[in-house]
């Protein structure tokens, strides 16, 4: 049988807004010593903004624009949503004969004769695309027209605000390491992380990269040592399925993530994390 106590303290969590699925998770909560966190969408805003437009071969800024809008018309990636946003007009989606979202890439899309890619270094690696490589502050989406480099958009995101405090928090309370794991770029995660006060971070990942990395941390840990992975579920939910204990941002999160996750924060934010570990600590002094 369960013991009252925890029933006492999945409640307690569930008033502070930390969801947990079952007395099994709270006890694991209880023991983490080792945080891997997502980048967008947990430890940052996960609101895009576009900063600039940069053009090459004889593109302008409004056509970038354009193009890359209408190739993002039906992705919900936050990058899409600040390029859309960055557009500001209504997009016909007639126009859009075919679309592919490549996880960890970006966008391929044919608008009506004209084939547009969106995405990162990677996603232009991949059909040998020869553009710039930019050391820049902010997320890169490189736009190609028709085989063409058009030129790159530059996208910024914020750190939440209580995401250093949620670290330092974690730290107080006896975490031996807290990382950082995101598809997103050297640069980007490297700023980010010292903004945060982050152990370790691992960038460029794919989502599948991501499931690694946590194996990875996995073997190397002490047999007592918990794996907490934190994230928004946009491309994660693998990796929420693969840690010891997974968490899930509940209000921009995705329903898959909520539903594949063991414990959601129900408002978003990062340091309701060592507050579930605090109460998941007192719960288990009242059950044992
Ligand atoms: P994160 O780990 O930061 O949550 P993702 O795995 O969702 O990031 O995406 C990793 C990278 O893939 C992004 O930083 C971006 O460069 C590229 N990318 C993914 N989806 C898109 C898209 N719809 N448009 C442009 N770029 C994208
Ligand atoms: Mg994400």
């Amino acid at each position: 049988s369960i013991p009252l106590g925890y029933f006492g303290g999945i409640g307690k969590a569930a008033r502070e807004g930390i969801l947990v699925k079952g007395s099994n998770f709270l006890d694991a909560l209880s023991k983490a010593t080792i945080i891997a966190f997502d980048k967008t969408g947990t430890l940052t805003k996960g609101v895009f903004k576009v900063t600039k437009i940069e053009t090459r071969n004889g593109f302008s800024e409004e056509e970038i624009l354009r193009f890359a809008a209408l190739a993002e018309a039906h992705s919900n990636h936050p990058i899409a949503k600040a390029i859309k946003e960055a557009y500001g007009k209504e997009i016909n989606e007639a126009q859009i004969k075919e679309h592919e979202e490549i996880a960890g890439h970006g966008v391929k899309a044919r608008i009506d004769g004209t084939e547009i890619m969106v995405g990162n270094d990677r996603l232009l690696h991949r059909f040998n695309i020869e553009h710039d490589t930019c050391h820049v502050k902010g997320t890169v989406a490189h736009v190609v027209v028709n085989g063409k480099y058009a030129g790159y958009i530059i996208i910024s995101d914020e750190i939440k605000e209580d995401a250093p405090k949620a670290v330092r928090e974690l730290k107080r309370l006896g975490v031996k390491k807290v990382v950082m794991v995101t598809g997103d770029n050297k640069d980007v995660a490297e700023e980010i992380a010292r903004q945060i006060g982050l152990d370790e971070f691992y960038a460029e990942l794919l989502p599948e990269d991501k499931v690694r990395v946590i194996e990875e941390l996995e073997k190397k840990k002490d047999p007592k040592d918990t794996i907490v992975f934190v994230g928004d579920g946009i491309n994660d939910a693998p990796v929420l399925a693969r840690a010891d204990v997974g968490v899930a941002m509940g209000a921009l999160g995705s329903d898959a993530a909520i539903e594949t996750a063991d414990i959601v924060i129900m408002d978003d934010k990062p340091s309701k994390l060592p507050m579930g570990i605090k109460t998941a600590r007192k719960t288990q002094r009242i059950v044992w």
